[in-house]
Parts: C-alpha cells; sequence; structure tokens
C-alpha cells in the first residue's frame, strides 16, 4: 500500500491536502508548476517537482508529466483536489494502469457519473429524485425534439451532457426558440466538451442549491454527512456557503441523505463525492454528482467533526470509513466565504503582489489559504486566495463570528471580494437564510441601482 502521496494541484487545496498527509503520517510530493515554486505546499512537501510551464494545459493538466513525476518521486497515490484533472476519468485511468492508486472513484465511475445523462439515469434507477426532464438524450428529428419538449413543458432548459463549469445550458421559455437553442447548444457542446451530446430539464424558476456530502468505501459501506446550502452563487459560481441549509427539515436531509448513500453503494460508488440538488417547494431534483473533494468541504468537517480530506486517503488506502452513519452527529452551524482575488462588485480578477496579510482567529474561525506577504498571486489560475469559515452554535452565532473575522483581515495590495461579504452579513434577506439561487445577482443589482441614484443626488 502507498506511503508517499503526489499532490497534483495547488493553492490552498494543495495545502489541505499535504496537511492531511501529515496527520495520516504519509509523505508528499508537490507536483507544481513553474509560476508555482514558491507556494506554501512546495516549501512543506517531503518532495517537490516542476511539471511545466504556468498555463495549466502544461502542467497541471499534463497526464504524461504529471504519471512521470510520481514515477521518478516514487510517489504510489494521486491526489487531484478539485479542477484540474479531479474529474478526468482518462487521467484515472491512466494512473490506474501506471500501477498507481487514483485518489477518488474508479475511472469507470468518473465516466459514468461525469456524463450527465448517465448519471441521472443511473440515480433515477437508484432511486434519487431528479429533475424531470427528458430521460436521455435528446433525438435529432426536429419534430420528436418539440414533442420531448411538449412532454417536459416550459419554460425548460437544454443541458450539454457534458457541461461543467455553469457552462453548455440555454433557458427556453416558448416553443418558438426551441429549435434553434438546442442547435447552439449542440454546437457549443461539441466544440467545449467534445460531445454535442444534449437533453431537457424542466427550468425550476426559484431553487435553492443544496448539496448531499457523500463517502463510500470498498469494503461496501457509504455514509452521507449532511448538507451544504449553496444558492449564494454568481453566474453559477458559488460565493458563500454554510451546513446546516436553513429552514429544511433535519428528517428530510436524512430520508435524501440516505437514498444518496444507498446509491453509491448500488452503483458501487468509492471515495468522497457530492450530490448536487436544486430544492424547490420542499421538493429535491437531483442535478449533477461531483465525483471529487468540493472547495466548500470544511463547512462539513465543522458541523461533523470529520476529516474529509482524511477519509479520502484512508479509502484510497483501501481502509473502511472511519465513522458509521449512526456515529455521525451534527453540531452547531459553518459558513464559509470565498475570498478571491477580484474586484468586488465587478469581479473583475485582480491577480498582483500580495503587500500584507493578516488571517483572522479566534473561537470558531478557520481560515484555508496558502498565501502569505510578499506572495504574487498569478493570473494563470482560479482566482480563490482563502476560504474564512466561522462555526457557530446557532446561524446568528455563526453570521456574528463571520462579520468579527471578515472586519479583522487584512489583505493589502489586491482587491478582493472581502468587502462584498461583509456587506452580504448585514443583508436582511441573507440573514433570513433559505434565500434563492438568483439572490446575490438581484441584490446585488439593487445596490448598483442604489448607488447610481446616489450618485445623481450629489
Ligand atoms: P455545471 O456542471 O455546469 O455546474 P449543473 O447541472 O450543476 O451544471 O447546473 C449549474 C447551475 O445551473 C445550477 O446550480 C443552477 O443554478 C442552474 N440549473 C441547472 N439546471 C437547472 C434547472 N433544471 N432549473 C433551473 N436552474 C438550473
Amino acid at each position: 500500500m502507498f506511503d508517499t502521496v503526489l499532490i497534483a494541484n495547488r493553492g490552498e487545496i494543495a495545502l489541505r491536502i499535504l496537511r492531511a498527509c501529515r496527520k495520516l503520517g504519509l509523505k508528499t510530493v508537490a507536483a507544481h508548476s513553474e509560476a508555482d515554486a514558491t507556494l506554501r505546499h512546495v516549501a512543506l512537501a517531503d518532495k517537490a517537482i516542476c511539471i511545466g510551464p504556468a498555463p495549466s494545459s502544461k502542467s497541471y493538466l499534463n497526464h504524461q508529466e504529471i504519471l512521470l513525476a510520481a514515477k521518478v518521486t516514487g510517489a504510489g497515490a494521486v491526489h487531484p483536489g478539485y479542477g484540474f484533472l479531479s474529474e478526468n476519468a482518462s487521467f484515472a485511468a491512466a494512473v490506474e494502469s501506471a500501477g498507481l492508486v487514483f485518489v477518488g472513484p474508479t475511472s469507470e465511475s468518473i465516466r459514468l457519473l461525469g456524463d450527465k445523462v448517465s448519471a441521472k439515469q443511473a440515480m433515477a434507477k437508484a432511486g434519487v429524485p431528479c429533475v424531470p426532464g427528458s430521460d436521455g438524450p435528446l433525438p435529432e428529428e426536429p419534430d420528436r425534439i418539440v414533442d420531448v419538449a411538449e412532454r417536459v413543458g416550459y419554460p425548460l432548459i437544454v443541458k450539454a451532457a457534458g457541461g461543467g463549469g455553469g457552462r453548455g445550458m440555454r433557458v427556453v421559455v416558448s416553443p418558438a426558440e426551441l429549435l434553434n437553442a438546442v442547435a447552439m447548444t449542440r454546437e457549443e457542446a461539441g466544440r467545449a466538451f467534445g460531445n454535442p451530446t444534449v437533453y431537457l430539464e424542466r427550468y425550476l424558476k426559484t431553487p435553492r442549491h443544496v448539496e448531499i456530502q457523500i463517502l463510500a468505501d470498498t469494503h461496501g459501506n457509504a455514509i452521507w454527512l449532511g448538507e451544504r446550502d449553496c444558492s449564494t452563487q454568481r453566474r453559477h459560481q458559488k460565493l458563500i456557503e454554510e451546513s446546516p441549509a436553513p429552514g429544511i427539515g433535519r428528517s428530510e436531509i436524512a430520508r435524501i441523505g440516505d437514498l444518496c448513500a444507498q446509491a453509491c453503494v448500488q452503483i458501487g460508488y468509492r471515495g468522497a463525492g457530492t450530490f448536487e440538488f436544486l430544492y424547490e417547494n420542499g421538493e429535491f431534483f437531483f442535478i449533477e454528482m461531483n465525483t471529487r473533494v468540493q472547495v466548500e468541504h470544511p463547512v462539513t468537517e465543522l458541523v461533523t467533526g470529520v476529516d474529509i480530506v482524511a477519509e479520502q486517503l484512508r479509502i484510497a488506502r483501501g481502509e473502511k470509513v472511519g465513522i458509521t452513519q449512526s456515529d455521525v452527529s451534527f453540531s452547531g452551524h459553518a459558513i464559509e466565504c470565498r475570498i478571491n482575488a477580484e474586484h468586488p462588485w465587478k469581479f473583475t480578477p485582480c491577480p498582483g503582489k500580495i503587500l500584507d496579510w493578516i488571517a483572522p482567529g479566534g473561537p470558531g474561525v478557520r481560515v484555508e489559504s496558502h498565501i502569505y506577504p510578499g506572495y504574487v498571486v498569478p493570473p494563470h489560475y482560479d482566482s480563490l486566495i482563502a476560504k474564512l469559515l466561522v462555526h457557530g452554535a446557532t446561524r446568528e452565532e455563526a453570521i456574528a463570528r463571520m462579520r468579527g473575522a471578515l472586519d479583522e483581515i487584512h489583505v493589502k495590495g489586491i482587491e478582493t471580494t472581502v468587502p462584498l461579504h461583509r456587506r452580504l452579513m448585514d443583508e436582511p434577506t441573507f440573514g433570513n437564510g433559505g434565500a434563492d439561487i438568483h439572490y446575490l445577482e438581484r441584490q446585488i443589482s439593487q445596490w448598483d441601482a442604489a448607488s447610481k441614484e446616489g450618485s445623481h443626488e450629489h
């Protein structure tokens, strides 16, 4: 069994993986790009190896280089983190055929669940409630497409089977727009994802995004670790996540959690995973499954006390999940704010040198970050520079702690989303909890309009 893990990622998640490895007594190899030689986890890892130039296509997405790095450093396992190659079935298969362990599900599972059509079919078969839709790929013939759409009902959403990152989707409100929308989504999907398959779903107007965290081992055990409400989004990008989801009954969560865990056993799933649902009018509708660790996993760690990344590694070593369902208990409320190197209202990326950085602290505060004073945020990657998490006995206490932590945080040199989060913590709709996925965009345009009016008066 492996004793050295190659970390095929960067930033905060690479550091998070390194910490979990250290806890378990595993050695680490940091596989990094030329732009990332000064990252924290590179300095802390037992070994570091450069896998190519800054652009991720030449480094973090380069299958051959990463496999070669594992070979020359003697790593027995590859942890892909999130993003990059974490949901790439061919990479997982290449890791498997090189005789290494991919810290995640099998390449077959990734393939099955990475295609949203086959994922939905598998979940529907396992009894997980799905968004009503075309029950499979859309046919080619225009009159058959029209028939399927009539059955699904309007408004509907055309989605690419291979889509991801909020791309490859189009809302259709009336039959007149249908065929054009299907043709355009097909064309885009073929170009962007190499798979022109599209399907239809009923378009839910004001859903919340609620997801279930699961862990499954190779001994037939699967458990669920509660939910996360990730409805505070902009352009389908999550900004704030919390657990529990305000206003949803515990028995409802337990019912859906059990269904997810059972589905994992049924399809032979292994590792950590997230079932994403839209939640509307008291009903859960499965949209997709993420077969990797999520950015927002620490929210669940704070309310359950389970170390999800360590569990991923233990499962990969062939061990059983370290906790049984009846031992999982939920305590208090956790919130995560994603601190991005972006303009707080315009969301334009703002890479550059961090002149100063002081992280907040105190009871119930957790910071997951790779940055330090003098660190230069490179322009090549995701803009996430820190995750600020708080835990409190109640949601109110968690929000109060988040306000304090956001007031304490000190980042100089670049713009960040801190002011946006600080403002949201005082915003009444957020305060009430349970806002839908359009809330943040609505709120930002209200603030925009108000500030424009304000500037006319002056
Ligand atoms: P991706 O893999 O690109 O993230 P998802 O299928 O997870 O795609 O959908 C992303 C987001 O798109 C959802 O969080 C939701 O905001 C919106 N969405 C997806 N399907 C629907 C639907 N049937 N009705 C309404 N909104 C939807």
